[in-house]
């Protein structure tokens, strides 16, 4: 069985992660680590989980422990999955990767010379819609992609208001929900973003500074232009993806959520049909992607080159919101 330490007692773990290993059937979560040993015990008892350590050392050294889940505050992942990897466990984290790209980069760097596996938890592209559009884009349904949109604004949840709404270095919305459309998007068009073009609102849920609201244009190279809209505070918004091509369009609504759930319409001439799609549950399918890479079995569902350019999008997208100016990616 795979060993797994959670590094983090958090909600993404509590809601998702600790369920998504243990359906694996040939996983096992050994231990939780937190900095505060009230919550990481009462985190222990509750999912039954043998022992909940403060010293990330000290877990890491827990017998049979094989693989950490890393799902920390942001400014935390870089340091921990360094010492992880030092320790020779292969590390899933969290995104976003790291809050730069220097940092991003010695993560990578990290990992690949101690020789583990480095997977980021970017959760969107496990799903069996985002499987079906692209598997439908790739198969020349749509011709070549022109046009895009995202629809990822929604309400932040009651308990997931805190650091995200007042700590700068959570990066708001924009490292937060951005990130993951740029690593969505990558894994629909399989092309990479060139320049990006952003404005953004704060100080309304978010301390003033701090993005709640972005709209932004991603010139990809391929020629395709895509509209992104993710917000913090628009609760009664629909989620969606659509992707325009030459031949024919694909519209995927409700599929910027944690839920395995949405539908998929795709328009040509003589109509629009809808694509039927099988879902599963998106965590189930990181983990097992990234127990196949830990056995030598091809990669992580998203690798640490995919973090970092989900990452390197996002702080442009940051940058060009702040400047007012468009920003070129680095090639
Ligand atoms: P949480 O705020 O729930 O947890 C983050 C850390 O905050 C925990 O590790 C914990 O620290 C601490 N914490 C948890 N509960 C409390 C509390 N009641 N009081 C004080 N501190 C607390 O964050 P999320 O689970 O929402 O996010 C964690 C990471 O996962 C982030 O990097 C985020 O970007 C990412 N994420 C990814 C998602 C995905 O679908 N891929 C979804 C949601 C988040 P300690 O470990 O010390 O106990």
């Amino acid at each position: 069985k795979t060993g797994w330490i959670l590094v983090g007692a958090s909600t993404v773990a509590r809601e998702w992660m600790v369920d998504a290993i243990r359906q694996q059937g040939d996983a096992e979560v050994l231990a939780v680590v937190s900095r505060d040993a009230a919550r990481g015990a009462a985190f222990a008892e509750q999912f039954g989980i043998a022992a909940s350590y403060t010293d990330l050392d000290a877990a890491l050294a827990h017998p049979g422990a094989d693989a950490v889940y890393i799902s920390t505050t942001n400014e935390l992942h870089m340091a921990q999955t360094l010492q992880a990897a030092r320790a020779g466990k292969h590390v899933l984290c969290e995104k976003p990767l790291a809050l730069s790209l220097e940092d991003a980069r010695r993560m990578v760097d990290g990992c690949a010379e101690a020789g583990v596996v480095l997977g980021i938890n970017h959760h969107l592209r496990n799903a069996a819609s985002h499987g079906k559009v692209r598997e439908l884009i790739r198969a020349g349904e749509i011709g070549q992609p022109l046009y895009g949109r995202v629809l990822h604004a929604n309400n932040l949840p009651q308990h997931l208001r805190g650091w995200r709404l007042d700590a700068p270095e959570s990066g708001g919305v924009t490292l937060d929900m951005f990130v993951h459309d740029v690593d969505t998007l990558r894994f629909l068009l399989d092309a990479e973003p060139r320049h990006v073009t952003a404005c953004a609102t704060s100080g309304g849920m978010t301390v003033a500074g701090l993005e709640e609201g972005l709209m932004a244009v991603i010139e990809f190279d391929n020629g395709a232009l895509v509209q992104v809209h993710d917000a913090f505070n628009a609760p009664h918004s629909l989620s969606g993806v659509e992707i325009i091509g030459t031949k024919g369009t694909i519209f995927a609504t409700g599929v910027m959520t944690q839920r395995p759930v949405g539908t998929i319409s795709l328009t040509r001439d003589g109509g629009s049909i809808d694509i039927p799609v099988e879902h599963e549950n998106l965590y189930v399918r990181s983990v097992r992607a990234f127990q196949r890479a830990m056995r030598g079995e091809g990669q992580p569902a998203a690798t640490g080159d995919d973090g970092m350019r989900a990452l390197a999008t996002a702080l442009a997208a940051q940058q060009a919101s702040r400047s007012h100016q468009r920003v070129t990616l680095a090639g």
